[in-house]
């Protein structure tokens, strides 16, 4: 589905990423952490394993949005850039809006759905999950 590099970065181009190999899931997320976080009505992400992403360019800020979460973002610029938390080790969440191709990494799945801002209508078929989606 995606190709097989992709790179990306926050809107002042201090901080750049380049990305190996495709997403482990591509989602749009709806908890209000996220929307506050990026203040925007959902947040769409990609999940990599943490050596798949490789910062090329300034590495993002970070500040702990909740006890086991971490944020990333530009610090001179503030795009949100990364999200990594202790409750999906070695992971690491990267804004699809960031990239540079955004539409090569279409989200295959709603989660947090139960917290969906009531005016937020999307016009797709996917699969819609209260919370997180199940784990393989
Ligand atoms: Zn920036
Ligand atoms: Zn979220």
């Amino acid at each position: 589905m995606a190709p097989n590099r992709l790179e990306g970065g926050c809107q002042c181009g201090a901080v750049r990423y380049a990305i190996n190999g495709p997403p482990l899931m591509t989602a749009l997320c709806h908890c209000s952490m996220c929307r506050r976080a990026n203040a925007a009505p959902a947040v769409a992400w990609a999940m990599f394993k943490a050596e798949q992403v490789e910062f090329t360019g300034r590495k993002p800020a970070e500040y702990a949005s909740s006890p086991a979460a971490k944020r990333g973002f530009c610090a001179a610029c503030g795009t949100p850039i990364s999200f990594t938390a202790d409750y999906i080790p070695g992971l690491v969440d990267i804004t699809i809006g960031s990239l540079d191709t955004p539409a090569a990494m279409p989200p295959a799945l709603h989660y947090w759905d139960s917290k969906r801002l009531p005016w937020m209508r999307l016009a797709d078929d996917l699969p819609k999950y209260p919370e997180f989606p199940p784990v393989e």
